[in-house]
């Protein structure tokens, strides 16, 4: 048996005016994804427990099958992983912002969506400044960077998310409690180290913002998860074009599949993805195909795009592994959800649960036809709580 999980990041919506009180889902010409939901059997899938923030991190974590209560510690860690930093048992990792600040307001918690090349000299001079044998600064992709701490006090330090903060003044969000002391230092100095660092005396010559201070958040200790081999006996790989998503898999011992081209937007390389996907399932079992664009789309507000990316993972994906998959194998299952909404009318996740479809090529389906929120709550599988999915998926 293979098995196939294609998930469109954010995919899921609420109907919209602007479309005749339809979701994107409705609205979006996908015969393939409709073809899954036909012959298959559907329903809703509950990814963000009760008491947690609904970020792809703690959803996809969900839809692989691992409860995000007993084993999500935080986005540092996750990330730390992605980059390839051995975490020891007495780390602790932060995901490290560089922002902007202006008259002590959170101006930009991306440093104008920094490029790579500017950060990595900026977080440098950072770490060999202020790092020390228990303190390390390591070096991410555009303003997302990790800090790692080998000190047990600041794994319970309060943080804020930098994003939700925007024009505030930063005094009431600084870090708090045990361990905030080692951090307020940390930052007070980045803001002397920073101040006049040649690569910010540049950026504003150029008229871009200047990555004027660090914002350290999300911290925990390396997560322990049970290998996804030992947990449901198959051997598997991860696709996808976003860190978090990869440190995921590579937390879970699946292998991550590079795929030339694909960015995490509205012009990644889908066919790509579904080509490597099925070379993958030459000598795998498993494929978990994330696609980021239609949560971007959400981000944005940009319906249009939202529907364009539903449809590209319809026809470049779904479409191509439905036409190819019969070469590679007799008995197979595909399964397309997404991890959580990004509702275009609230521009960010939400937690309602999300339509799920789950397709075995031999067996019978239930009464519904289409992939979409509505159509996917009168399934036979009802109302899935988190980890259920993936049991359900692979051991039937
Ligand atoms: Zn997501």
């Amino acid at each position: 048996m293979k098995y196939i999980v294609i998930l469109g990041d954010g995919m899921a919506d609420y109907p919209l005016t602007e479309l005749n009180g339809k979701t994107p889902l409705q609205i979006a010409n996908k015969p393939n994804i409709d073809y899954i939901a036909l012959k298959g059997r559907n329903g809703i899938l509950r990814t963000i427990p009760d008491k947690m923030q609904p970020g792809s991190d703690v959803a996809n974590l969900s839809v692989l099958g691992y409860d995000p209560i007993k084993y999500y510690t935080g986005r540092g860690p996750i990330e730390a992983v992605s980059l390839g930093i051995n975490l020891r048992e007495n780390e602790t990792a932060f995901r490290c912002n560089l922002v902007t600040l202006e008259s002590n307001k959170m101006k930009d918690y991306s440093a104008g969506h920094i490029d790579s090349e500017d950060a990595k000299k900026l977080i440098e001079t950072i770490n060999k400044e202020l790092g020390t044998h228990s303190i390390k600064f390591y070096n991410g992709i555009s303003y997302r960077h990790v800090l790692v701490i080998a000190n047990n006090a600041i794994e319970k330090t309060e943080c804020i998310p930098p994003h939700d903060i925007t024009d505030q003044n930063i005094d009431p969000y600084l870090p708090r409690g045990e361990g905030s002391k080692i951090l307020l230092e940390l930052m007070k100095k980045s803001q002397e180290i920073l101040k006049n660092h040649p690569i910010n005396n540049k950026r504003t010559r150029e008229g871009k913002k200047p990555a004027n201070f660090i914002w350290p958040w999300s911290q925990g200790k390396k997560p322990k998860l049970q290998s996804f081999k030992e947990k449901f006996g198959v051997e598997g790989a991860i696709i996808s074009a976003v860190d978090l998503i990869r440190g995921i898999g590579l937390l879970m011992g699946l292998k991550v599949i590079q795929v030339p081209g694909a960015t995490g937007y509205y012009n990644t390389n889908y066919t790509g993805k579904a080509e490597q996907a099925l070379k993958t399932l030459e000598n795998k079992d498993f494929i978990y195909i994330h696609v980021e664009a239609p949560d971007e789309a959400g981000h944005a507000a940009d319906i249009e795009n939202k529907i364009k990316a539903i449809e590209n993972i319809d026809e470049k994906i779904v479409g191509k592994i439905l036409n190819e998959i019969n070469e590679l194998t007799e008995n197979y299952k595909i399964a397309i959800l997404p991890d959580h909404p990004t509702p275009i009318k609230v521009k960010t996740h939400t937690k309602d649960p999300v339509p799920v479809a789950i397709y075995t090529n031999n067996e019978k389906g239930d009464k519904v036809t289409k992939f979409d929120e509505p159509s996917a709550k009168k399934g036979a599988l009802g109302l899935l709580e988190g980890e259920q999915f993936m049991n359900l998926f692979i051991k039937n």
